[in-house]
């Protein structure tokens, strides 16, 4: 008979459909019309009705399967008051056929912390501008994020009625990444991705110092790593504070799932253990191919301002 899946396999197929769920609400937000929008620290930093409420069905729903996991999420809210329609019990099966690399098969429930990002590009979602948002359930397990689902709710969303909406990708550390085609960005050209709500000096000055040939500028974290495994991008700058552990442990599971490098903007590995501190204070540099190219190219003077 099989053993039963490791208990990594099983979170990853569980935050899977989580995912989905919480791209429904998404979508059904959106749909009703009253985004209900709260400023958080500022007019750049906001909170919508789905924020709230993916925020509560994500936590709850794992918390309800994986009791001992520590789950971190952004918006401060208690999951108390939940109401069972909130409630995803679900998984993919797919996710569970798949063997478990070997370094994670022990992993115990206290031994996990999972980073949710219910909704990333809020700024974005409140504009219009829908395929930015992502849903972030990221896995980390000594420190390190290892497994990872970004769903896109609006992907496709402007390619006609017809057209599928929405997809999730998935990724573990030793497995691979999953929902998309992994595609390279143009040999020899230099496409920078970076923020498109939260510029500033710094974060434009780097940008110039690696003299791209060219620059998009798009909401989300998650957005911005789909970007780079679909060949759409070959670096991610962004040389400011702002962006959040919820915001790169499902995206930094993804990309190195598939040999990419995200670090901040000194090179440092991000930590992803329940006591770290939230931001990612130094900025972000992620790629799929040539992270040192970008890496070696970052000016010291930016570095300076950009205290770990
Ligand atoms: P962006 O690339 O601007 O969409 O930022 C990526 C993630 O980091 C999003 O979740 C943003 O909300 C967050 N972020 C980046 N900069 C800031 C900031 N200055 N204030 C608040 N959140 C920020
Ligand atoms: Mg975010
Ligand atoms: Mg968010």
């Amino acid at each position: 008979t099989m053993a039963s899946p490791a208990l990594l396999m099983r979170v990853v197929a569980s935050a899977y459909s989580v995912a989905e769920k919480a791209a429904t609400i998404v979508r059904n937000v959106m749909a009703a019309g009253d985004l209900g929008i709260v400023e958080k620290t500022g007019a750049n930093d906001l909170q919508t009705k789905a924020d709230r409420l993916v925020q509560m069905s994500i936590c709850a729903s794992l918390a309800r399967k994986f009791p001992k996991v520590t789950i971190i999420g952004e918006e401060e809210l208690s999951t108390d008051e939940v109401t069972e329609e909130l409630i995803e019990d679900g998984h993919c099966e797919e996710i569970l056929k798949k063997s478990c690399p070997a370094q994670y098969t022990g992993i115990k429930e206290e031994e996990l912390v999972i980073w949710v990002d219910p909704l990333d590009g809020t700024k974005e979602y409140t504009e219009g501008l829908l395929d930015h948002v992502t849903v972030l359930i990221g896995i980390a397990y000594g420190g390190k994020a290892i497994a990872g689902v970004i769903n896109q709710p609006y992907y496709n969303y402007e390619a006609g009625p017809n057209a599928v909406l929405g997809r999730t990708i998935w990724g573990v550390l030793g497995i691979g990444a999953f929902g998309f085609q992994l595609t390279e960005a143009p040999a020899g050209k230099h496409i920078i991705v970076t923020t498109r709500s939260h510029s500033s000096t710094l974060v434009n000055d780097c940008i110039s110092a690696l003299k791209p040939d060219s620059v998009i500028r798009v909401g989300g974290a998650g957005n911005k790593i789909i970007q780079l495994i679909e060949g759409k991008a070959s670096a991610y700058v962004f040389a400011s504070p702002g962006c959040k552990k919820w915001d790169t442990c499902a995206p930094e599971a993804i990309l190195h799932a598939v040999g990419g490098k995200i670090t901040d903007i000194h090179g440092n590995s991000f930590q992803y253990n329940k006591e770290v501190k939230h931001m990612n204070s130094a900025g972000v540099l992620a790629t799929l191919k040539n992270y040192d190219y970008y890496a070696s190219r970052i000016p010291n003077t930016v570095k300076q301002s950009l205290v770990p």
